[in-house]
């Protein structure tokens, strides 16, 4: 039985149209896909982290053709890299690839913006006005960056050689190794926003490569260190937060918990900030160094589709199969996902294989078998030759790889974020080929002994 006679047998009320490859012979290239309708097995909207190691899995089973991605952008960052890049120790060039060299030769790119998801016709339509059908579609369009809402930002952050940076996005991450050098003395704030954050320990790693800077330049006793997160925590688990608090302190870093940014005003180098715990209260402090990581969304274009999102705008999905709570063959990937795990691209290729054989077991009418404990992991880099690898599940459980205690600060951990992980990321994860490190902790376990 071909793939197409299962999918009409399985999911009948998905089509009763021809699904045939001769939909896709009007596919002549990639970029002249223009304005019409079109038809596919599976569709992925978001060719990122998520949607690109997918996109290798599906193609590669489904064949040349039968998988489209919906993707605007022509280049695909490593955003992990940016923390490194803020901290001088990489270059923007180093973080990206030409999204026609990553995507996979198999699927067909629909290079636009999706702006219309319409679940119960099995159809997204992208900017253009070309609508396309699908049988299942997985969602991995990642977090938008709303560096807007916070009046007086992107006006502070068009300043030339300016005093506000942010490692968030490519647009602003080199901004941020300028302002470490442009600094003399003063305070150097570093921010954490209320809202979900794609890589939760991002703001405090470039805090931390900040001040290890200024020692090096020998500049750190005239500049006071302070990082104000709008959270209770200084991190989510209790096993890493407790070695962290204890850099702070021998760092003499000034933590603000509960205290979030709600304004710049950079004609006077001030941030406003507001106590999280009493609103009214309100603080404004004077910057010579400011740091900014914005709040953060699902995308405006998918939280409007309320069939399809939970009440946060983030598609609404069961935690352990990451199928879509009501329409069974929608499935998300990575941070668009309700999933309540830390959002980072460890967890996306952690997920990768779950959503990957749960979509192929719905495509074949199968029960879904594939589970997704809630792994996600976060090298906090705590300076220019350090790092925990914290890495936990769900219940913020620590689910370590390696056999020795991994809250401790290590060179070796260092090493693996800065040199290794990229190409794990660019030549296995995007590949289709890494799946978390799930069987390398199980080889590890044998050498936990008196851990
Ligand atoms: P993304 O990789 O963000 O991809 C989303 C894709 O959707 C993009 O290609 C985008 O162009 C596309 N898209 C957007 N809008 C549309 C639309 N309308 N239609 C179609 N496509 C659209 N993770 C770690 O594991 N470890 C780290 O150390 C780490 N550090 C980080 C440091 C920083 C500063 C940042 C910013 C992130 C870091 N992350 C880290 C997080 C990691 O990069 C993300 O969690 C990961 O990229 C999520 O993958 P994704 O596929 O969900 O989203």
């Amino acid at each position: 039985m071909s793939l197409f006679q299962v999918i009409s047998t399985k999911l009948p009320s998905l089509s009763g149209r021809c699904l045939c490859s001769a939909t896709f012979k009007n596919f002549s290239t990639t970029q002249a896909l223009s304005a019409e309708k079109k038809e596919c097995n599976v569709l992925i909207v978001g060719g990122g982290a998520g949607g690109c190691a997918l996109a290798a899995k599906l193609s590669s089973k489904l064949g040349k053709d039968n998988v489209i991605v919906i993707e605007p952008s022509d280049k695909h960052y490593y955003q992990p890299m940016f923390t490194l890049i803020g901290g001088g120790m990489k270059r923007l060039d180093h973080s990206y690839k030409l999204m026609a060299n990553v995507l996979p030769k198999k699927v067909r790119w629909v290079k636009d913006r999706a702006v219309n998801f319409d679940p119960k016709n099995n159809t997204v339509s992208t900017a253009n006005g070309t609508s396309i059908r699908y049988d299942m579609l997985l969602i991995a369009t990642g977090l938008q960056l709303n560096y807007d809402k916070i009046p007086g930002l992107v006006e502070a952050l068009s300043i030339p050689n300016g005093k506000v940076c942010s490692i968030y996005s490519p647009k602003y991450v080199d901004r941020t190794y300028q302002c470490l050098r442009n600094i003399e003395d003063g305070n150097a704030i570093f921010t954490y926003p209320s809202s979900p954050v794609k890589c939760p320990g991002a703001p405090q790693k470039i805090l931390y490569i900040a001040e290890h800077y200024f020692r090096k330049l020998n500049k750190r006793k005239n500049i006071n260190v302070i990082y104000n997160t709008s959270l209770p925590v200084i991190f989510g688990v209790k096993h890493y937060a407790d070695a962290l608090w204890k850099i702070i302190e021998k760092r003499d870093i000034k933590v603000n918990l509960r205290r979030n940014l709600i304004e710049i005003k950079p004609e006077s180098d001030t941030a406003i900030f507001q106590n999280l715990d009493n609103p009214s209260e309100t603080f404004v402090e004077k910057y010579n160094m400011l740091h900014v990581v914005p709040p953060m969304s699902s995308l405006d274009e998918l939280a409007k589709c309320k069939e399809l999102v939970n009440e946060a705008g983030f598609v609404d999905v069961d935690k352990d199969t990451m199928q879509h709570v009501t329409y069974k063959n929608v499935f998300a990937i990575g941070d668009c996902a309700s999933s309540p795990n830390s959002k980072t691209a460890a967890a996306a290729a952690a997920q990768s294989p779950v959503v990957y054989h749960n979509m192929i077991a719905a495509l074949n009418g199968k029960p879904l078998k594939g589970i997704y404990d809630g792994y996600a992991s976060c090298p906090l880099v705590t300076g220019y030759n350090k790092c925990i690898l914290a890495e936990f599940d769900y219940n913020l459980t620590p689910l370590e790889t390696f056999p020795f205690p991994q809250n401790k600060e290590r060179y070796t951990m260092f090493i693996m974020k800065k040199d290794f992980m990229p190409t794990l990321y660019w030549q296995m994860m995007l590949k289709g080929y890494w799946n978390g490190p799930a069987l390398m902790r199980n080889m590890m376990s044998v050498f936990k002994f008196g851990k």
